[in-house]
C-alpha cells in the first residue's frame, strides 16, 4: 500500500475576542490539516501547527514530493525523516499513517494499540482568563461558572501574566464563587522564579481541591524543579514544550514533575510520544497530556490515554484528565467527540472511529491572505 495522494487543508479563524494567558493574547487559531490517501483508496488524516504559509509551501515543495509513492508501512522510517525536517509536520504524517493502517487492519486505533481499557475519559475544561477588558476577572468567572453548569468537574485557569495580588484575587473569587465545587490547576506559563512561585503556597494552604501548579517556572532545570516540587503543597506540573522521549526521560529521572504534561503534535510522531506515557508509567509519574492547537492532536491524545493502565488504585479507574480546550476554538467541532459530565467518550469504530465534518473543514479553510 503506497501514498498516491495528499491533499491540504490550511485552516483560519479570526477570533471575535481576544484571549490569552502569561504570553500574550492570541487574535486567532489557525491549524493545517492534510488528508494522505492510498493507492488502495484507505485515507487519513494528519494535523500541525505552524505558520500556514510557510507549512503550505513545505508541503507542496518537499513533504508532498517526498511521501508519493513511498510504502505506507514503513511509518516509523517516513515519520523519522520527515520529523527531522519540521518536528510537527512529522508528527502529523505519524497520525495520518496510523489512522491507515489501522483502517487497512479493520481495527479501531485504540484496538491496534492493545485495546482501550475504559469507555470514558475524563476532561478538564481549559481557560485562557485573560482579556484585554478591564473587567476580565468578571468574564473568566462567568465563563468558568458556565463549564461548571456544562458538567466540568474539573479546571484550569491561568496565573502569571498579572501581578501576584491580581492573579490571587481572581483565584480567590474563583474559589469562593464555586465554593469548592470543581478541581482547579492553575498555569503561570513559566512566569515566575522560584521564591516567587512558592508565594502562591500562602494560597495552596487554604483548600484541599487543587489538580497542579503548570509550569511555575521556566522549563530550563530538572533539578530547580525538583527543589520546588519539595516545597509546593501541591503536584508540580508540566513539559507541553518539550521535545522528545530523551529529554521527558531526564525529567522523570530527577523527579522533577508529579505530572508530565506531553503534546501529541509536539513530538515527532505518535509512537514517540506513546513511548513517553509508557515510560512514565515504568516510573510511577502521572501523565495529563496537553492538547491546545488543534482537535486531532487531542483525539490521538484521548486514544493513547485510554489505552493506559490506570496510575493508581485511588480514585476510581485511576486516569488522568485530559485538557479540553473551552474557549472559542472552531477546531474543537472538527470531529463529533461528545463531552458529557466532564467525561469524553472514546470513538470506538475502525480508524478514529469518528469522520471529519467536511463541511465545517472547508468553512474554515484560509483564504490566503497575509496575516502575522
Ligand atoms: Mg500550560
Amino acid at each position: 500500500m503506497k501514498i498516491r495522494q495528499i491533499e491540504t487543508y490550511p485552516l483560519y479563524y479570526p477570533l471575535s475576542e481576544p484571549y490569552g494567558d502569561a504570553n500574550g493574547y492570541k487574535y486567532y487559531r489557525s491549524c493545517f490539516m492534510f488528508r494522505i490517501i492510498t493507492d488502495s483508496g484507505i485515507d487519513g488524516w494528519g494535523e500541525c501547527v505552524d505558520w500556514l504559509p510557510a507549512l503550505e509551501t513545505g508541503f507542496q515543495n518537499r513533504i508532498i514530493p517526498y511521501l508519493l509513492g513511498k510504502p505506507v508501512n514503513q511509518r516509523l522510517e517516513l515519520t523519522e525523516k520527515v520529523g527531522k525536517w519540521q518536528a510537527r509536520i512529522g508528527a502529523g504524517v505519524s497520525m495520518a499513517l496510523t489512522e491507515i493502517m489501522a483502517k487497512a487492519a479493520g481495527l479501531s486505533i485504540t484496538d491496534l494499540w492493545g485495546g482501550a481499557r475504559r469507555k470514558r475519559i475524563p476532561v478538564y475544561a481549559s481557560f485562557q482568563s485573560y482579556t484585554p477588558r478591564t473587567d476580565w476577572m468578571q468574564v473568566s468567572l462567568k465563563r468558568v461558572e458556565h463549564a461548571a453548569g456544562q458538567g466540568f468537574r474539573q479546571v484550569k485557569v491561568k496565573i502569571g501574566g498579572k501581578t501576584f495580588a491580581e492573579d490571587r484575587e481572581h483565584i480567590a473569587l474563583l474559589q469562593d464563587r464555586l465554593n469548592g465545587q470543581l478541581q482547579i490547576a492553575v498555569d503561570a506559563n513559566q512566569s515566575y522564579d522560584a521564591k516567587t512561585a512558592l508565594k502562591w503556597n500562602r494560597v495552596f494552604k487554604d483548600t484541599d481541591n487543587w489538580l497542579w501548579f503548570e509550569e511555575p517556572m521556566p522549563l530550563q532545570s530538572p533539578e530547580d524543579y525538583g527543589w520546588l516540587r519539595q516545597q509546593c503543597l501541591i503536584p508540580v506540573a508540566g513539559g507541553e514544550n518539550l521535545p522528545s522521549p530523551e529529554v521527558f526521560s531526564t525529567w522523570m529521572k530527577t523527579r522533577a514533575l508529579d505530572l508530565i504534561q506531553p503534546d501529541a503534535m509536539h513530538m515527532k510522531g505518535i509512537d514517540p510520544f506513546r513511548g513517553i506515557l509508557a515510560m512514565a508509567r515504568y516510573q510511577g509519574v502521572r501523565i495529563s497530556p496537553h492538547a491546545y492547537d488543534g482537535i486531532l492532536s487531542r483525539l490521538y491524545a484521548i486514544l493513547a490515554q485510554a489505552c493506559l493502565p490506570p496510575w493508581s488504585k485511588m480514585d476510581g479507574d485511576g486516569i488522568e484528565p485530559l485538557e479540553w480546550d473551552v474557549m472559542e476554538n472552531p477546531f474543537t467541532s472538527l470531529f463529533h467527540l461528545p463531552v458529557k459530565n466532564g467525561e469524553v467518550t472514546i470513538p470506538s469504530g475502525i480508524g478514529l472511529g469518528t469522520e471529519i465534518d467536511w463541511q465545517r473543514l472547508e468553512s474554515l479553510r484560509w483564504d490566503g491572505t497575509a496575516y502575522v
